[in-house]
């Protein structure tokens, strides 16, 4: 700050009307730059499974902004002017992400010459006032923040007893408010829940009966909750077999891979990813990598599992090979159902 206060008034205007020009600029060239990283899919090989991740882990940007520069970069790879209204602030990285998915539906030419020269709000509203009526409100979930007794009406003044403050003070998780728009054979089924619930929860609100059946569900289906039962089984390896990964083997990957990406890029950084995981392996089974042995099956992520398919076979030849119909066996590339599914 120092560095301005000898200035004169007009000085330090002119300086600050160079940084802001600078900034604009700098930003306008890191979403171009960002587009081309995800266009290479750079992140990839430093350990990332997606461009968001490269943005908020890596370059540290935040959750918002890694959104706003993401829908910009790829809104600006169909639109280049947009890196130039960028330059000049006649765009900003907020109304472009604004408008960015809104592309699909509508003429970018026309949002972009729309949106030049306002703000977020104005923008807005000038979406909405085009935006036909929504019928059906979309599902919402609140965060309600977390409840702190009030200490009982009764309570006699002075200080209380040490347990009792530790009660009323002692801060309590927060819950969430869920919305959502019901089918009416949802509503029947719901209806009917509650009366085969209801020897158990009597007088239940919506959030027993739904709680009794996702628990129920989990605890059959989520993968994560049977090794938590259960130590893995070790896993024999026996005569090269087909291509299908046996279920147990598949459990003690799991747990050995700690359900997550088990990507380490050359520098040493292991993927965080554990959403839609595949079960990869390692040496191909078309080239003779075995499916039950535990070494060469290994947990990757999406992007990860795309990575080595290109790694190992190509661009070109990968092309060429037809991705097995979903259910049928593959032949050649390794193709399993992602986690969530092996039930
Ligand atoms: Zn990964």
């Amino acid at each position: 700050m120092g560095i301005y206060r000898g200035l004169s008034d007009e000085a330090v205007l002119r300086r600050m009307e160079e940084l802001a020009l600078d900034e604009r600029k700098a930003i306008a060239e890191s979403i171009a730059c960002l587009g081309e990283v995800e266009r290479r899919k750079l992140y990839s090989d430093l350990g990332y499974s997606d461009i968001f991740d490269y943005c908020v882990s890596h370059l540290r940007y935040s959750i918002g902004s890694a959104y706003r520069r993401i829908h910009s970069s790829r809104a600006a790879d169909a639109h280049p002017e947009i890196l130039s209204d960028l330059q000049a602030g006649t765009l900003t990285l907020c109304v472009v992400a604004l408008i960015a998915p809104e592309f699909r539906s509508r003429n970018p030419v026309e949002l972009l010459a729309a949106a030049r020269g306002k703000s977020k709000r104005e923008v807005e509203s000038w979406l909405a006032a085009r935006r036909p009526a929504q019928p059906v409100p979309p599902d919402r979930v609140t965060v309600r923040p977390p409840a702190v007794e009030p200490p009982p009406s009764g309570a006699q003044a002075g200080p209380a007893p040490l347990a009792l403050e530790d009660r009323a003070l002692a801060p309590k998780p927060p819950t969430f408010e869920y919305s959502f728009v019901a089918s009416a054979d949802l509503h029947q089924s719901i209806e009917r829940l509650k009366n085969v619930l209801w020897n158990r929860f009597p007088f239940g609100a919506l959030d027993d009966f739904l709680g009794e059946v996702v628990g129920e569900y989990l605890s059959r289906h989520d993968p994560e909750l049977k090794l938590r039962a259960a130590a893995p089984p070790p896993v024999p390896v026996q005569a090269r077999a087909g291509r299908r990964v046996a279920g147990r083997l598949r459990d003690a990957v799991w747990a050995r891979d700690g359900g997550r990406c088990a990507f380490v890029s050359e520098d040493g950084r292991r993927c965080e990813c554990r959403r839609g995981l595949e079960l990869d392996h390692v040496v191909p089974f078309s080239i003779g990598g075995r499916s039950d042995d535990p070494a060469n099956i290994r947990l990757l992520c999406r992007e990860h599992n795309q990575r080595e398919r290109r790694r190992l076979l190509g661009e070109g030849e990968l092309a060429l090979i037809p991705r097995p119909a979903r259910g049928a066996a593959a032949e050649v590339i390794p193709k399993i159902p992602p986690v969530e599914n092996w039930g």
